[in-house]
C-alpha cells in the first residue's frame, strides 16, 4: 500500500480577509459609485499594496473592511470570524480589539495631547495596557519621535510627526490587521521612504497583516503582494431591477 500521510487534507490557510460576493452602493444610485467584488482573500501576515485610480473605490473598500460601511450584499470575514454580519456594536468592539486604521487625514483628535490620542485607542482595547505611558514612549522612540511630543496637542505637530503618531495609535493594541489609506500623499520622497520603512518594521514587530492603499505606484516595491482595484472590482451584471 502506498504510504499515505494520515493528515492528507490541505492545511487550512488562515485568512486575514475573506470577502465573498460583496456589493456596495452609495444610496440607491446606479452602478457607478459602487463596488462588486466576487472574491478576495488575503492570507494572514500578507502585506498588500492595493492600488487604483482616484475614484476607483479604494477608500470605500477600506471603510467596508473597518466596518465604517457595511456591504449591501455578500459577506466579509476578518481573521476567520464573521464581521459584516455582526451588529454595529459588536463590529465596533471587533474593530477596537483587532484592527488598526490609519486614515488619509490621520483622524487624531487635534486638541488632545499625543498621549491622550494613543490612550483613547487603548481605552477600547481588549487588553488595557497597565503602563500606557511607557508603551507610548517606547513606540514613539521606535518611530523616531522625541518623547516631549507626548504631551503636546496633536495639532501642534508637523504633518510628518502626526503621521507617525497615527501609526503609533493604530499599532498600540497590537492589531492583527492594519488598514492604511494613502498616508504618504503629503510627503516628499525622502520623508515618504522613511515613513514606509518605519511602518513596515512596526508591522513586522506586531506580526500584523497590512492592507496599504495608494495610487502612488512607486511604493509598490515595499510590498510582497499587489492588487489593482480594476482586477478586484467587477462590473455589475444586469444592472436592471
Ligand atoms: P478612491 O479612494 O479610490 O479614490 P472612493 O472609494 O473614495 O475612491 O470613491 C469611489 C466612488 O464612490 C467615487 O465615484 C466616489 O465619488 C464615490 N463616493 C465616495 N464616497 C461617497 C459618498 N459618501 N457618497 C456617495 N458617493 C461616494
Ligand atoms: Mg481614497
Amino acid at each position: 500500500m502506498k504510504e499515505v500521510n494520515t493528515d492528507n487534507h490541505e492545511p487550512h490557510k488562515p485568512w486575514a480577509i475573506n470577502l465573498q460576493n460583496v456589493q456596495f452602493r452609495y444610496g440607491k444610485s446606479g452602478a457607478e459609485n459602487a463596488l462588486n467584488i466576487p472574491l478576495w482573500q488575503v492570507a494572514r501576515g500578507e502585506r498588500v499594496f492595493l492600488h487604483g485610480d482616484s475614484g476607483s473605490g479604494k477608500t470605500t473598500l477600506l471603510n467596508l473592511l473597518s466596518g465604517v460601511l457595511t456591504p449591501t450584499q455578500g459577506t466579509i470575514e476578518l481573521l476567520e470570524q464573521p464581521f459584516s454580519t455582526l451588529s454595529a456594536r459588536r463590529r465596533d468592539t471587533f474593530r477596537a480589539h483587532h484592527i488598526g486604521v490609519v486614515f488619509q487625514q490621520f483622524n487624531l483628535v487635534p486638541y488632545l495631547s499625543v498621549l491622550k490620542n494613543i490612550q483613547l485607542a487603548n481605552h477600547f482595547a481588549a487588553k488595557r495596557d497597565k503602563d500606557i505611558v511607557a508603551s507610548a514612549n517606547a513606540m514613539l522612540a521606535k518611530l523616531n519621535l522625541p518623547s516631549d511630543v507626548l504631551h503636546k496637542p496633536a495639532n501642534a505637530l508637523s504633518v510628518g510627526q502626526q503621521q507617525r503618531v497615527a501609526i503609533a495609535r493604530a499599532l498600540i493594541n497590537q492589531p492583527e490587521l492594519l488598514l492604511v489609506d494613502e498616508p504618504t500623499s503629503a510627503l516628499d520622497a525622502s520623508a515618504r521612504d522613511a515613513f514606509m520603512t518605519i511602518l513596515l518594521e512596526m508591522c513586522e514587530s506586531v506580526e500584523a497583516s497590512l492592507i496599504f492603499v495608494s495610487h502612488d505606484m512607486s511604493l509598490k516595491e515595499f510590498f510582497n503582494s499587489r492588487i489593482d482595484m480594476s482586477s478586484l472590482n467587477k462590473p455589475f451584471e444586469g444592472a436592471a431591477c
